[in-house]
């Protein structure tokens, strides 16, 4: 037996709240199974929104744990390493590093133990660290999907066409910089100013530094004169704005759409803002541009085989040192660590204007 402990909710509400850590045991590995210990495991907006209750995907509550009343352990993604295996496991062995395959299985936990159909192997660690397989497989993905799914790219124009975007300092916002970069399409970015224009000025450089094409804050977009601005970012219009992804929402996303070229369209992927997207309807008619969403969850679910794709390329860039890492607040998890002290890591996560992503290490 393994002592194990989750971090688990039976009801939904504030994670600080609901959540409770749930010490239990795990037998050995028969057939297919395969047991598992965390590595790392970030904290997503998403994952709040589920424990709130206001997510569209609910994971079941279950009493698999020995747990008395049901409940669901945390967390959508993470790095795990295989302790031991099934008689009946192919092509896992001890020591390789797994991620889950589907979202909603619960990563909040210091052991695991799952069907080998339920993770992807991790080729090659070498020169992969914990942090970025256990965070490849939601920003990283949504962000290379949503640059290429969207748009049909001139290939032979690479370095004219733009992307704009808001949230830009987010771990999707900082994954398609990057690709962007790689790819050779502009981006402007767009992320909220800082307390002083020194730590906006840090922010901005940051991200520069990443590969952004230009950053501005939301402030400088609706207040200053954004046409022109754009215009001169654009050389004068010659270089087409063709794509735009929202996580933000409200006049934020009405102003990333206005900068649009005709016929191009913009991805909501998040509501940060909790405000609703409005639209001038001459966007609509005249330019005919399209407004689409994505959900990373549901596209992973009907493409498995490129989502195994797309992880794949994305950590063979993180290896060659042309994908960084997030900043993150690292959350130790100790045998030591106490329910109350985990649950409040989890609740900061919506709070904005954090220096970074909260992460769970083992
Ligand atoms: P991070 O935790 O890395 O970053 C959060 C981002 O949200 C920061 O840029 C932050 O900016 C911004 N933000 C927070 N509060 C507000 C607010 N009130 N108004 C405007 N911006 C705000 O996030 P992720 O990269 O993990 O996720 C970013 C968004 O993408 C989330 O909405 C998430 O739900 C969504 N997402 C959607 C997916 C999908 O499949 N649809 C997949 C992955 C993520 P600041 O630093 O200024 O606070």
């Amino acid at each position: 037996y393994t002592q194990a402990k989750a971090l688990i909710y039976s009801k939904y509400g504030e994670p600080k709240d609901v959540l409770r850590l749930h010490k239990h045991s795990i037998s050995a590995p028969h057939a297919t199974q395969v047991n598992l210990r965390l590595l790392t495991s970030p904290m997503n907006p998403a994952d709040v929104n589920q424990i709130q209750g206001v997510y569209p995907s609910k994971p079941p509550f279950r009493t698999d744990l020995g747990n008395a009343e049901p409940a669901a352990v945390g967390g959508n993604e993470g790095a795990f390493e295989v302790l031991s295996t099934g008689a009946g496991v192919k092509n896992l062995s001890k020591g390789d590093w797994v991620i889950m395959k589907r979202t909603g299985l619960g990563t909040w936990r210091t052991h695991a133990q799952l069907d080998e159909s339920q993770l992807i192997k991790i080729e090659n660690k070498e020169g992969l660290t914990p942090l970025q397989v256990g965070t490849v497989s939601v920003n990283p993905v949504t962000a290379y999907r949503m640059l290429r799914d969207f748009c049909e790219w001139d290939w032979m124009r690479a370095g004219e066409e733009w992307m704009i975007q808001n949230g830009a300092n987010s771990g999707v916002g900082r994954a398609a910089i990057q690709l962007g970069r790689e790819w050779g399409i502009k981006t402007l970015n767009v992320v909220r100013q800082r307390k002083t224009p020194e730590e906006t000025e840090a922010l901005k450089k940051e991200l520069r530094d990443l590969g952004a094409t230009v950053v501005i804050t939301e402030e400088e977009m609706l207040t200053g004169n954004f046409r022109d601005m754009v215009h001169e970012f654009t050389r004068q219009g010659r270089e087409p704005i063709r794509l735009a992804l929202n996580c933000v929402g409200g006049k934020n996303a009405t102003a990333l759409a206005k900068t649009l070229a005709p016929d191009s369209h913009m991805v909501t992927y998040g509501a940060m803002s909790k405000q609703p997207v409005a639209l001038p309807s001459g966007l609509l008619i005249f330019k005919n541009l399209a407004f689409d969403g994505f959900w990373v969850s549901k596209w992973g679910d009907k493409n498995p085989q490129l989502k195994e794709s797309t992880i794949k390329d994305v950590l063979q860039l993180t290896r060659s040192g042309k994908f960084r890492d997030i900043p993150v607040d690292e959350v130790k998890w100790n045998w030591e660590s106490e329910g109350p002290e985990l649950a409040e890591s989890v609740q900061g996560t919506l709070g904005g204007y954090r220096s970074g992503k909260g992460v769970f290490t083992f």
